[in-house]
């Protein structure tokens, strides 16, 4: 009788075992639901915004390789972390156009690894920003949208449905403000000369049809020479107008610019990081905002 009754408790417990093990199946299994096992690596964040916005709700885990980083990445050197990343990745998409010279490092390990590089359509271009100019930014969505259905092919639809609304938005947004601006500098601006304090608005400038008198290549945390200030100033002085493009948190960097030249100080985002989706299309937004100092 004793044993008949353990006998029946195990027989619950097993019971109740088999339940919990089936309800962890099917739960860890819907927990999952979205991930299709597809990982996307980015070098960083002008290209992994982009990739956010087209893989949206496709369950391609899409990552972001320098995330702790704010600024570009020229001399970026890959960490042992960063490598590993790349195990179990199914593309890397770079910048290109030079931004990352840890590349052929990549290639030596990875050689089996797809590397997509959104500048490539724009290859002639000789600054490697190109998420800077707003009709760069357009192309590029197309080339990455385009490239990543090739590459996964079952996701087509989602990710042309993503990419036209991402497109709708920069178009609607960033990309409809350039061209007021740049209409209104091509009449009442041709004689604002620029100093940019960053390459990337170098082809910020370029793309409103601006000049730039003196261009900063500095990594984060650098500052310009004395000489290549005093250079600077005396190209300033001879000019009708004239602005500076620099950081809000680096703009000490340009006082004596200001203070020697009665330069303008226009605060621009280099658009390098963001902690959401609409980070470029805002950031962009903002910058084109900015300019519209120069007439008032
Ligand atoms: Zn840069």
């Amino acid at each position: 009788m004793e044993s008949k009754k353990v006998k029946n408790t195990a027989f619950l417990l097993l019971g109740a075992l088999v339940v919990i093990l089936c309800l962890v199946l099917v739960f860890g299994k819907r927990g999952k639901k979205d991930d299709n096992g597809i990982t996307v690596v980015c070098s960083f964040y002008p290209v992994y915004v982009i990739a956010q916005n087209l893989l949206e709700g496709t369950g391609c885990n899409v990552v972001n390789m320098t995330e702790n980083l704010t600024g570009c990445i020229h001399d970026y050197q890959m960490t042992t972390k960063d490598m590993k990343s790349l195990e179990n990745a199914s593309l890397l998409l770079v910048n290109g156009a030079g931004m990352e010279s840890f590349l052929d490092n990549v290639k030596k390990n990875y050689p089996a690894l797809t590397i997509v590089e959104m500048a490539s359509t724009h290859a002639e271009e000789h600054n490697p920003h190109v998420w800077m100019n707003v009709d760069y930014e357009m192309d590029c969505i197309d080339y990455l949208s385009a490239t990543l259905c090739k590459q996964f092919p079952r996701l087509e639809d989602k990710i042309k449905k993503n990419a036209e609304a991402f497109g709708n938005k920069v178009f609607e947004g960033p990309y409809k403000k350039k061209y007021v601006l740049s209409d209104v500098i091509l009449e009442y601006g041709k004689d604002i000369q620029c100093i940019c304090f960053n390459e990337a608005f170098e082809l910020f400038t370029e793309s409103l049809g601006l000049h730039n008198i003196a261009v900063f290549s500095l990594d984060e945390n650098e500052q310009p020479s004395a000489n290549e200030i005093a250079e600077a100033i005396e190209k300033a002085k001879k000019c009708e107008e004239v602005v500076v493009l620099i950081e809000e948190d680096l703009a000490f960097n340009a006082d004596k610019i200001v203070k020697e030249t009665g330069a303008k100080v226009i605060f621009m985002d280099p658009l390098t990081s963001g902690d959401n989706m609409d980070s470029y299309v805002n950031g962009m937004t903002d910058n084109l905002m900015a300019m519209k100092v120069l007439f008032e």
